[in-house]
């Protein structure tokens, strides 16, 4: 049996790669907390409940299914909270990922993908970030994540932990089924909270800075679709079966688009106003972050076709029109 098991399988990205793995032949296997995940959204396979921080309820997990490999996407990710509360994201994203990786070595599953973060850049000026950027993380979110990373280089050299890391760019959109989409409580990220704004569920979408050194002055991003990024953790994972050298991979589309223009992308999506408001900056937050990598596409063969921001905006429309889970 291909078992392959997800950590936070029910949370955003890992309820969505959980579907990509079942439709690929695996079994993936949940691992999660219930702390931000949804139990409702763990459809695809078995659940285990349990927490990074307690190495023995990994320990059970491996021993029970015998994994051929893990997808490690279990972590606290706001980059704002990530300030307030350094310690927790150290402990939580870094000492849990410490476990796991331990726990992986221990019972001999040397498959090991890992969901990382183009936050583990920082903030540089006009730098095409590329797989070979250097790596000054601004906030305690990007430096637990490439403390992560470290570990795994590590483990590598010193057990042959294979391993592919994916440096995320912003991840957008739903399962266009709506069997699984984008829930956090609270929620932080921009196109949920646009659309929260929309159908009135909060006042208005607070636009964090509009004095950052960009032609409308917000912050730029480069979103990718979550369909499209679990589909290249499902080609990291064939890498992996197939014995290649671990590596890394950027998965952004070399797009950027500011806030205001995500609003007025929402607006022709949803035909309806977006009711907003301009904030301060929010701490934490790098000016630009826009993958300049075409490693992915030419090396996976991944392709991100659903990744421009109509198509990431309506399905995530949809789902949050019709989907959610109880809270
Ligand atoms: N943003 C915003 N208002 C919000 C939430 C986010 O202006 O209520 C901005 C944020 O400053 C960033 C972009 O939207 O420039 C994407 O933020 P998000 O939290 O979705 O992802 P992040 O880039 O932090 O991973």
């Amino acid at each position: 049996m291909k078992h392959v098991l997800v950590t936070g399988g029910a949370g955003y990205i890992g309820s969505h790669a959980c579907k990509a793995l079942k439709q690929s032949g695996y079994i993936p296997v949940t691992f999660d907390n219930l702390n931000t995940g949804w139990k409702e959204a763990v459809k695809f396979g078995p659940f285990e409940h349990g927490d990074l921080l307690n190495k023995s309820d990994i320990d059970r997990v491996f021993q029970k299914y015998n994994p051929i490999a893990v997808m490690h996407f279990a972590a606290l990710s706001q980059v704002g909270e990530s300030m307030q509360k350094p310690g927790l994201y150290w402990e939580n994203n870094v000492m849990g990922s410490l476990n796991l990786i331990q726990s992986a070595v221990d019972h001999g599953c040397m498959n090991f993908v890992f969901s990382s973060t183009c936050a583990t850049y920082g903030d540089q000026d006009n730098v095409v970030l590329d797989e070979n950027s250097a790596q000054h993380p601004i906030n305690a979110y990007g430096a637990s994540k490439r403390a992560v990373e470290n570990i795994l280089s590590n483990y590598q050299a010193a057990f042959g932990l294979n391993h592919v890391i994916f440096r995320y760019f912003n991840v957008a959109g739903a399962d266009p089924d709506a069997e699984v989409g984008e829930f956090h409580q609270p929620e932080t990220h921009l196109i949920p909270l646009i659309l929260d704004a929309v159908d009135g569920k909060r006042d208005a979408l607070t636009i964090f800075g509009t004095d950052y050194d960009t032609p409308d002055g917000t912050c730029i991003r480069d979103y990718v679709h979550v369909c499209d990024l679990v589909d290249a953790h499902v080609l990291g994972l064939k890498w992996l079966l197939d014995g290649k050298a671990s590596r890394v991979f950027n998965l952004g589309t070399g797009d950027g688009f500011s806030v205001r223009e995500v609003v007025d992308h929402a607006k022709h999506v949803t035909n309806r106003p977006v009711p907003m408001v301009e904030g301060d900056r929010r701490p934490g937050d790098c000016t630009k972050l826009v993958s300049g990598s075409n490693r992915a596409l030419t090396e996976l063969g991944w392709s991100a076709d659903r990744s421009n921001l109509k198509q990431m905006i309506t399905d995530a429309w949809r789902w949050h029109q019709n989907g959610a889970y109880n809270e």
